[in-house]
């Protein structure tokens, strides 16, 4: 008997299809990924062994594709991206520049103020002490 279903990822209703029992996911490729992401995370979290093959696969294909060469193939394909980007990281550094004195603390200009706080306070003493007498 035909029914309906809700896809879980997209929210759409569609008519089940009769071959898959309980069918929770509709056909349409990123549900289908969401479903496989999904699927591998929790055979990730339930076994070990599992999780040592995923690092031990990933990591011979880390070996294989080095990252630095990616990018550097990428800096040289997309020399548009290379001038952003410098142009971005300059503006970063000035910003970080600019912040950074106000994170130096200075302690001559605490001690200079304490001193007059001392001083202002000195005065007061001995503005009170005045009226007495
Ligand atoms: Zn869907």
């Amino acid at each position: 008997m035909p029914g309906t279903f809700t896809c879980h990822h997209c929210g759409m209703i569609f008519p089940c299809n009769p071959r898959i029992k309980r069918q929770k996911y509709c056909s349409a490729v990123f549900c289908q990924n969401a479903r496989h992401n999904i699927t591998t995370k929790k055979k990730l979290l339930r076994s070990s062994e599992s999780r040592m093959l995923h690092g031990a696969r990933n990591k011979r294909w880390r070996d294989k594709h080095p990252t630095h060469t990616y990018q550097n193939q990428y800096r040289k394909s997309h020399p548009e991206y290379v001038l952003s980007n410098r142009e971005q990281q300059k503006m970063r550094n000035n910003k970080r520049q600019k912040r950074a004195p106000s994170m130096i603390v200075k302690t001559y200009a605490y001690k200079a103020v304490s001193q007059q706080q001392q001083g202002v306070a000195i005065d007061i003493v001995s503005h009170t002490q005045k009226r007495r007498c």
